[in-house]
């Protein structure tokens, strides 16, 4: 695994709280390296606090009143506070969802009747509020509507705010940090991480989630160490206890001990030389002992990752996630902001090349502001590629803003989770036809921008040969690849130890789609978790993979190995794997090379 900088808290009060408690150790699935020291903060998003129900005296009626009172006020300052944090760190469009929030705490028909109830039914405020407030948002839901439909939302968000707040135990949401702080909680979904402040947050660990969830990929992006798949260990944790995230080993440990504060002390020096020796290898290229070069490029998710792609030395942008884009705001984003956006990541890394990803919505990556139901299996339902051709309207927003970004001249596009040559087709006759509204309209675009096709379905791998014909390259998406082809769902912690990007049955697939590819004169990368593990990524290459991309954050060890061996070691290795049957087995063979070969390369 990819090792970087350990970190320590600047908070004063985490050697005192440490020195104190019995130290307790978690086991989970480390999946953003690294180790961080520092004080927990107890995210708890999805819990509603418990509602007190008691009689009230008529005399007790005008303290009720000020109390429910004061919670307004606290919580319309709250919600200032968050929007002001947003607009600052996000724009002031992302701020606006919260215009929506103020409005119901103002709502003087929601107020009175609230206030009438309490005079004559003389209970508790906390109780009248949340009844009165339920039955607005019932009404609400009910409505055929779907703006009207969105503020039922907006009153349980609110509620749960100020019920929070008369009960005095205000919570508060990532965006809102202003302390560095180890955030754990039960789950984080990508849209909070996407809230998260990003200098406040030094770390996190959930009790689910897999290595190749999004929430975790985002850890990585942020370069901040993570633990997920905990359990229940977030049940087990207080805010403000002093915890280390060890992202190496897949450790939480809690009121750790004077011992393992030294041990973690003496590791921190070992990192920090080890992240200085990697640090040098910046602009040099990933070619191996003999001169083969490889291509490496970053993932990224928003624009604002694109200075961490830079500074770790990558090629490129090999996947832009652009479904982050869309959360955490009401309304979907129009053509011109998916054009700056896009332009403005193109410009930054120019000469460079990106790859934009069309959305990828679906699976772990809901929207409030599309209508889609509920599913049973979302991995396997209306995700991707799917949802954009049932929704051509909405689609052709993102190709328009895509196809005026490239007239810079180096964006290329490709589709997600395609699972056959049908998807492809139409969407590239829709492309076809954004591209003729353009010339029409006289607005530029690059005629020859490169698309392609993600390898990440079975199906698609297997009938590679045909879909070849119709793109210009293929980027196989390794995390849905071992999902769909595994059975094994990428999110699910209980059965992660099945997901192994080293079982044959991969193997086999990636080298065929490879082999299909280059007989077809394209050309094929990784874009999946798979390429930022030295061991797995050296498979890659003997494989014949043209490009690896991945969290900028591996991309300096990954040049390291890449730079410390020969391509016909890695060929030999990839050669003798095909004779081995165990993933296990074939994972060590790839990690012998590595210890032979990788001068210093850091065992934990
Ligand atoms: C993949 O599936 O490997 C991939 C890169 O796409 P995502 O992780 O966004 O599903
Ligand atoms: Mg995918």
């Amino acid at each position: 695994m990819t090792r970087k900088k350990s970190q320590q808290s600047n908070s004063n009060d985490v050697k005192k709280k440490g020195s104190s408690g019995k130290e307790e150790v978690f086991y989970g699935i480390p999946v953003s390296p690294g180790f961080v020291i520092g004080k927990a903060f107890k995210f708890e998003n999805d819990i509603v606090p418990a509602i007190p129900s008691y009689d009230i005296k008529q005399s007790q009626v005008p303290l009720e009143i000020a109390r429910f009172e004061t919670a307004l006020i606290a919580t319309r300052k709250q919600i200032l506070d968050i929007q002001k944090k947003i607009s600052e760190a996000m724009g002031t469009e992302h701020a606006e969802i919260f215009n929506a929030h103020l409005l119901v705490i103002e709502d003087r028909v929601l107020i009175e009747e609230v206030i009438k109830i309490l005079e004559k039914e003389l209970k508790n405020i906390e109780h009248v509020f949340l009844k009165v407030s339920e039955k607005y948002g019932e009404i609400f839901s009910r409505i055929n509507d779907e703006y009207l439909r969105e503020r039922a939302s907006d009153i349980k968000d609110v509620t749960k705010r100020v019920l929070s707040n008369l009960m005095g135990q205000a919570q508060k949401d990532l965006s809102q940090l202003d302390e560095e702080v180890i955030v754990v909680a039960h789950d984080i979904s990508p849209s909070d991480t996407a809230l998260m402040h990003r200098d406040n947050v030094i770390g996190f660990a959930t009790d689910i989630g897999g290595p190749t969830s999004h929430t975790a990929i985002m850890a990585r992006t942020l370069d901040i160490p993570a633990v997920v798949g905990l359990h229940d260990a977030s049940k087990q944790i207080k805010s403000d206890v002093t915890v280390i995230i060890d992202g190496n080993r897949g450790t939480l440990i809690v009121n750790p001990s004077k011992q393992t504060l030294e041990r973690y002390g003496k590791e921190k020096t070992r990192l920090e030389l080890y992240e200085e020796e990697l640090a040098q290898l910046r602009t040099l290229p990933a070619q191996t002992q003999d001169g083969y070069c490889i291509n490496i490029a970053a993932n990224i998710e928003m624009p604002e990752d694109v200075p961490s792609v830079m500074a770790h030395g990558a090629q490129g942008i090999g996947l832009y996630r652009t479904e982050f884009f869309y959360m955490n705001r009401r309304d979907l984003p129009t053509e011109d902001e998916h054009y700056e956006a896009y332009f403005n990541v193109a410009k930054k890394i120019y000469p460079n090349y990106v790859i934009i990803r069309t959305v990828d919505l679906g699976g772990d990556k809901f929207l409030s502001q599309l209508d889609v139901p509920q599913e049973m299996n979302p991995y396997l339902g209306w995700r991707a590629i799917r949802f954009c051709l049932a929704q051509t309207d909405f689609f052709k927003v993102q190709l328009r803003a895509i196809l005026r970004a490239s007239s810079l001249g180096n964006i290329k596009m490709m589709y997600p989770m395609i699972s056959g040559i049908g998807e492809v087709r139409k969407a590239n006759a829709l492309l076809e036809e954004v591209k003729q509204e353009l010339s029409r309209e006289g607005i530029s675009y690059d005629p020859d921008m490169e698309v392609g096709a993600m390898i990440e379905v079975p199906s698609a791998a297997l009938t590679a040969d045909i879909i070849a014909k119709e793109v210009d390259f293929f980027s196989v998406g390794t995390n849905d690849l071992i999902q769909y082809s595994m059975a094994v769902d990428r999110v699910n912690e209980r059965i992660a130890y099945l997901y192994e990007p080293s079982h044959p049955a991969i193997l086999r697939l990636i080298k065929y789609v490879v082999d299909i590819a280059h007989k077809e004169n394209i050309w094929v990368g990784v874009c999946g978790e798979m390429a930022s593990e030295p061991a797995l990524a050296l498979m890659l290459i003997g494989l014949g993979i043209d490009e690896l991309s991945c969290s900028s954050v591996c991309i300096p060890e990954l040049k390291r190995t890449i730079r410390s061996v020969s391509y016909s070691d890695i060929r030999h290795m990839a050669d003798s794997i095909f004779n081995l049957t165990d993933p296990r087995e074939i994972l060590n063979k790839a990690n012998e090379l590595i210890r032979e070969k990788v001068p210093g390369f850091l065992q934990l």
